[in-house]
């Protein structure tokens, strides 16, 4: 996987609010390095194997928080795996359904023609898509 210099983590932290322990670092590393998907057991398995010692508790709190503060993105892909991102900015996916794999797509490929009004006082907050894909 991709490297990314800590000072560069540490100052992303710091704007947004997060103060920057040497673990929360280590974790946000593995996401920031390059734009990335990765499932919180994903990130767990790559910290392992870069030989730090984390509990599963810090690496779940730690990713809970960094989504929290905007600093990586949690999808709701699907109910068994929570999945995070590093590109904060919009845009949607395509999953893999064989792999569970999600790859970026860019935001004005896809037109929404019709959506339903929100209810009453109510307004749209964010939009989330996934295409499944599977191998013909
Ligand atoms: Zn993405």
């Amino acid at each position: 996987m991709n490297a990314i210099h800590p000072d560069m983590v540490n100052e992303r932290l710091r704007g947004c609010g997060i103060l920057p322990t040497a673990q929360r670092v280590r974790i946000a590393s593995v996401l920031l390095a390059a734009p990335l998907h990765l499932t919180a057991d994903q990130i767990l398995a790559e910290l392992r194997n870069r030989g730090e010692k984390v509990s599963k508790a810090t690496v779940y709190n730690t990713l809970n928080l960094l989504a929290g503060k905007g600093v990586i993105r949690q999808l709701a892909v699907d109910g068994d795996r929570a999945w995070f991102d590093s590109n904060t900015t919009p845009h949607f996916h395509f999953q893999d359904v064989d792999t569970g794999a999600l790859t970026d797509l860019p935001p004005e490929t896809v037109r929404f023609e019709q959506l339903p009004p929100p209810p009453a006082g109510m307004e749209y907050a964010g939009i989330e898509l996934f295409i499944r894909l599977r191998r013909v």
